[in-house]
């Protein structure tokens, strides 16, 4: 494939790291060691930080409609390299290689293209009762994101930011950073000035500190686990530093009574299974209405025993192995403490310790007599395992819906009308009613411990952006 992986992009050149150790990239599925990507140190960072301020003023004074073509070129460019893309994912994530298709890739050229429409119908300049208030950058954006969907998060920061009139540096998680490298050479074939758009590969805990401190950066945009998203922010905030931060979740779907539950598998599986469970919005605690419990634990064993597990490069694959040995041994983890904890494993089990030599496999699990109160039902275990817990009427179910320290994602499914208002009384950025698509052009973000800010469509743009009132009715 010939593609960078050994650089950083800083400045509008590929470089070197100021000093020569590199982090191995290792595939899930076959523990091959797949490439390197610099072990990027502070001063890197601080090279990086300081391109992208200088370019801050010119790339301000770009006028949209030239940052737009600008961003549609790089589009074009990196649309012509799906066929590696997906190929990396399916390596680097381990993602089976039709989701890969449709989530890793396709979604995100969508994800890009709304971002140019939207940013068309944004107003830069309003006029008030006696002043003009004018919508401009933030500056200089860093951009921190995880392994789980590597390109969907940076899309979802680096695109907006940069089209609002930012300059941005990106530091990819370190385990699945290399669609990222692809994206810096789409940015670089489009032609975009030096230093608007900037790259430093490496260790969070190395460079994390630098990129959310140091005085040229204006703003932090961070999307990753609760515990690093509080850090960073405390160290961001001492120097008054914009912050976004799109953190974990443990998100409840809500059941509602009916006599049909078939429908709701559809919405249900894809959501905690695909991805291998690693995904932040995740439904992974099922409410079921107790009467029904029986026979709603047929009906998962049933629908869970037809999912493929298996090689992600099989097209008939759903689900692939954990991203990693560290989140293989988690996840393990996770399923001998809800054995601990009571709960029943109705489907799925314990890998042994030495089974991850042949891939970083974990079953698809369903536990049962799961109580709220449960750590299972309470930590984001970011692994394909459902938690179901029975409530004995509606009220009892928006009330465990809601008694958790996140608020990221929810469903309820069941007759619509009852199924809308339920969904109205959740605490969560995003709920989904019955089959209802995903809409791109909606605000995307958490409530309570998931988050700050939105990402996604206007509201995603907005973010990257500040106010400024002009007084400019002036008299003489
Ligand atoms: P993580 O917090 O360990 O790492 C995220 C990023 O932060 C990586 O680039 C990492 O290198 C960096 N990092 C690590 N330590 C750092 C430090 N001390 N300072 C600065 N940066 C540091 O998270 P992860 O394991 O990569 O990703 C999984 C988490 O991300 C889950 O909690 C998941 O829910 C969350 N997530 C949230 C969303 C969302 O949109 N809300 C989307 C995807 C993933």
């Amino acid at each position: 494939m010939g593609h960078p992986f050994e650089k950083h992009y800083i400045d509008g050149e590929w470089v070197a790291s100021s000093e020569p150790a590199m982090i191995d990239v290792e595939n899930p599925t076959t523990l091959e060691t797949i490439a390197h990507i610099p072990d990027g140190t502070p001063e890197d960072a601080v090279k990086a930080i300081l391109a992208a301020k200088a370019a801050q003023p010119a790339w301000r004074a770009v006028p949209l409609a030239i940052r737009v073509e600008m961003m549609k070129e790089m589009l074009r460019h990196f649309v012509a390299m799906r066929d590696d893309i997906i190929a990396l994912e399916v390596k680097e994530l381990g993602a089976p290689v039709t989701f890969t298709q449709s989530a890793h890739c396709d979604y995100q050229f969508t994800r890009i293209r709304s971002y140019i429409d939207a940013v068309q119908t944004i107003k830069f300049e309003e006029s008030y009762e006696a002043s003009t208030v004018c919508r401009e950058p933030v500056g200089v954006v860093t951009c921190i994101t995880p392994w789980n969907y590597p390109l969907g998060q940076i899309v979802q920061k680096v695109v907006p930011a940069i089209l609002m009139g930012n300059t941005v540096v990106l530091k990819p998680s370190q385990h699945t950073p290399l669609t990222a490298v692809l994206m810096a050479e789409a940015f670089d074939f489009a032609g975009f000035p030096k230093g608007v758009f900037n790259m430093v590969s490496g260790r969070g805990s190395r460079l994390g500190e630098v990129l959310a401190t140091h005085p040229a950066v204006d703003m932090v945009s961070f999307t990753g686990s609760t515990r690093v998203g509080t850090e960073l922010a405390r160290s961001a905030l001492l120097s008054m530093k914009r912050i976004s931060l799109e953190l974990g979740g443990k998100s409840p779907f809500i059941l509602l009574k009916s006599d049909d539950y078939t429908k709701a598998m559809a919405r249900l599986v894809p959501s905690i299974f695909y991805n291998s469970g690693q995904t932040c919005t995740a439904l992974s605690r099922l409410l079921v209405p107790a009467e029904d419990l029986d026979k709603i634990k047929a009906l998962l064993k049933e629908t869970v025993a037809k999912i493929k597990v298996g090689d992600p490069t099989d097209p008939a694959t759903e689900v692939g192995p954990l991203s990693s040995l560290a989140q293989f041994r988690k996840v393990r983890d996770y399923l001998e403490l809800g054995l601990a904890e009571g709960a029943e494993l109705l489907v799925g089990r314990i890998p042994d310790e030495a089974e991850a030599k042949n891939g970083y496999y974990v079953e698809p699990a369903v536990f049962t007599d799961v109580t709220n109160d449960m750590r299972i039902a309470r930590e984001e275990i970011f692994g394909p395992v459902l938690c179901v817990i029975p409530y004995k009427d509606v009220e009892e179910a928006v009330k465990i819906a809601n008694d958790t320290p996140y608020g990221l994602n929810a469903a309820v499914f069941g007759p619509k009308t009852e199924a809308e208002a339920v969904a109205r009384r959740i605490e969560a950025g995003n709920v989904y009613v019955n089959d209802a698509p995903r809409d791109v052009t909606a605000p995307f973000g958490g409530y309570k411990s998931s988050g700050i800010g939105r990402e996604g469509g206007v509201a995603g743009l907005l973010e990257f952006s500040q106010l400024k009132a002009v007084f400019d009715r002036s008299t003489f």
